[in-house]
């Protein structure tokens, strides 16, 4: 079966030529799937009843079922539970801000880089999502809400850049005009730093927001967060993001997890100036969410805000990112791990 969600018009095109059908017909199924967001062959009906029939026998139309939707109290933050064909489960997150509608999306279902304080990464990593599955999470929330999506960001379960070549596809289809048309500028990848790739995605010289995740100011210290710093060193990916930022001329966001009496002391905040100093970029901090199955705990509230003064003294620039949605297990991989937990003991 072709994955047609997956396909860009030009693909599209040449598999209706390939069906007998005419080209136009591929733009007006393009539109269906992208444009007016319809996932059922039945419903496009300015297709003839003769190409539905072929399109049923030889296309997957993906459309991932919502199993469960928690909607936050506190600030309408809605996490999502969809189901994929296959029965895996994945997670996303629509986040209201003044600004417009945010969604977070998975990239993979689990993950295989086992940063120490993720709950996406415990149980590895079963399989990357295809293009279509990527896509359809910002769908299904769009047609949940009601509500168009303005941003997207790359940051739910899973290591975008370790699922490249869907990752691309994803955001050409995204970004197309003829789909959600979705500005590039609107868009954020995070990645725990795999160096070539990073290096890779640069020559796409695209116009998307690069995040990486830091999280520690010195080697050693990531290292003992993040293998994947194991096989990268901290060097290595501080190279990888300079290229990036003259290859792309868009300023690298740092995320900085902060974990109490881990990374959020007086020194680490020196380091991370001396480190950062050089760069034009912008630092995230996250105060770290806990997961049960970890010992790390939260950074309190002075120390967070003390790290942010001492950036901002040296003239880089910082945020405190805000919490959303922690009444519904707001952090990467919670909702998934807490129902895959349940299914397990049944
Ligand atoms: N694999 C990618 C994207 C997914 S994780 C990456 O590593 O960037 C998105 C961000 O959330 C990363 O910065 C990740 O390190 C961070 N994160 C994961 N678990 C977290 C937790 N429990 N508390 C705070 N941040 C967390």
């Amino acid at each position: 079966m072709t994955d047609i969600k997956s396909l860009t018009l030009t693909e599209l095109q040449k598999e209706m030529e390939d069906l007998g059908e005419k080209k136009y017909r591929a733009k007006q199924l393009y539109g269906w799937m992208h444009e007016k967001l319809v996932d059922d062959f039945d419903q496009m009906t300015n297709l003839p009843k003769e190409l539905i029939a072929k399109l049923k026998e030889t296309c997957e139309l993906v459309r991932l079922v919502p199993v469960k939707v928690q909607v936050s109290k506190q600030d309408g933050t809605a996490k999502f539970l969809f189901q994929l064909s296959d029965g895996n489960v994945i997670e996303s997150v629509l986040m209201r801000y003044h600004h417009g509608n945010s969604v977070c999306i998975s990239s993979q279902v689990g993950c295989r880089m086992g940063c120490r304080f993720c709950a996406s990464t415990l149980g590895g990593l079963t399989r990357g999502l295809t293009a279509s599955e990527m896509l359809d999470q910002i769908y299904q929330i769009q047609k949940w809400s009601k509500e168009r999506v303005h941003n997207v960001v790359v940051m739910g379960t899973g290591e975008p850049l370790d699922n490249y070549e869907a990752l691309l596809r994803f955001l050409t289809l995204l970004t197309d005009e003829g789909g959600l048309h979705i500005s590039q500028r609107n868009i954020t990848v995070s990645t725990c730093g795999i160096v070539p790739k990073i290096k890779e995605l640069a020559e796409e010289k695209l116009q998307i927001t690069l995040a990486l995740s830091l999280h520690a100011p010195t080697q050693e210290k990531r290292k003992s967060l993040m293998p994947i710093a194991g096989k990268y060193d901290l060097s290595e990916v501080m190279e990888a993001c300079r290229y990036y930022f003259n290859k792309t001329g868009r300023r690298i966001t740092f995320e900085y997890s902060l974990v109490g009496g881990v990374n959020d002391t007086r020194e680490d905040a020196a380091s991370l100036i001396r480190l950062l100093k050089p760069l034009n970029c912008h630092v995230n901090l996250i105060p770290v969410n806990p997961i049960k199955e970890r010992e790390y705990v939260e950074s309190n509230h002075e120390a967070v805000i003390n790290f942010k003064k001492s950036l901002e003294k040296s003239g880089i620039n910082a945020t405190i990112r805000r919490e959303l949605g922690r009444d519904i297990n707001g952090a990467c991989g919670q909702l998934r791990k807490s129902y895959m937990d349940r299914e397990e003991e049944r």
